[in-house]
């Protein structure tokens, strides 16, 4: 086999990014066949034995996850207060190391992607990369046009202004005052959807994330979960 450069090899067992790896190279975590590296460009191949903190890295096989993230549980790998964490989900024959591309609220259901290829998913989560993601929403309140001009204008919150944002009303519950709302961003800040919608004075009582890009939750129940094809990942790429 070819020789690569570390912080790809790395990238490619889904250590981390190879920007991440990078910096674990150059703070000395890293070791190639028993010695430390911090010179960022050596070249390796699987003769080397790689170790990052003393762990070998080995080469996973590459996974993309499409999963329905029911409520109650944390979008990550692992949470200090105990509670369920999103790999929990996988079944027990499930190896390879995969994580969250990016995140969805521990109250919020609907579309997530779980991967390995470290490289996949910074791309995704970068703000550059436009991924369309399309939200259900039921807040208090029923959407003036004002409120509405808003959300699609851009509005500005606590510390970035967002971008232009597509909103449909789905239905108004006038007795109960409340509505169901898609709101279609490409953005990902942290609770963005819940912020955009109190900053119109119309707070979410319950989110869920019906598609992330062309990507929908077809076939799926909450709680599970299927590879993407192979089709599906090139297009995402
Ligand atoms: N916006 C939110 O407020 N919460 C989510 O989980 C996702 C987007």
């Amino acid at each position: 086999a070819e020789k690569m450069r570390l912080q790809k090899a790395m990238a490619d067992a889904g250590i981390a990014s190879r920007r991440k790896s990078e910096e674990l190279i150059a703070s000395g975590h890293v070791l190639v066949n028993g010695k430390v590296v911090k010179e960022m460009g050596i070249k390796v191949d699987h003769h080397d034995k790689i170790e990052v903190d003393g762990v070998p890295i080995h080469d996973e096989k590459k996974r993309y996850i499409l999963m329905y993230k029911p409520r109650g549980v944390i979008s990550a790998v692992k949470d200090d207060k105990n509670r369920k964490v999103i790999t929990d989900l996988l079944e027990d024959d499930f190896r390879e190391r995969v994580y969250p591309v990016g995140r969805l609220d521990y109250d919020t259901s609907g579309l997530i992607l779980l991967t390995n290829d470290g490289d996949f998913a910074n791309k995704l989560m970068h703000p550059k990369y436009h991924v369309e993601k399309t939200y259900i929403a039921k807040i208090q309140g029923i959407l003036a046009v004002e409120d509405i001009k808003r959300l699609e204008r851009g509005m500005k919150l606590k510390d970035y202004k967002t971008s232009p944002a597509k909103v449909t009303v789905m239905s108004k519950d006038i007795k109960k005052g409340t509505s169901i709302v898609k709101l279609v961003i490409h953005e990902g800040h942290n609770h963005q959807v819940k912020n955009m919608f109190a900053g119109v004075g119309h707070p979410v009582n319950k989110l869920s994330r019906e598609k992330y890009g062309f990507l929908t939750l077809d076939g799926l129940v909450s709680g599970k979960y299927r590879d993407l094809s192979r089709i599906e990942v090139a297009k995402l790429k």
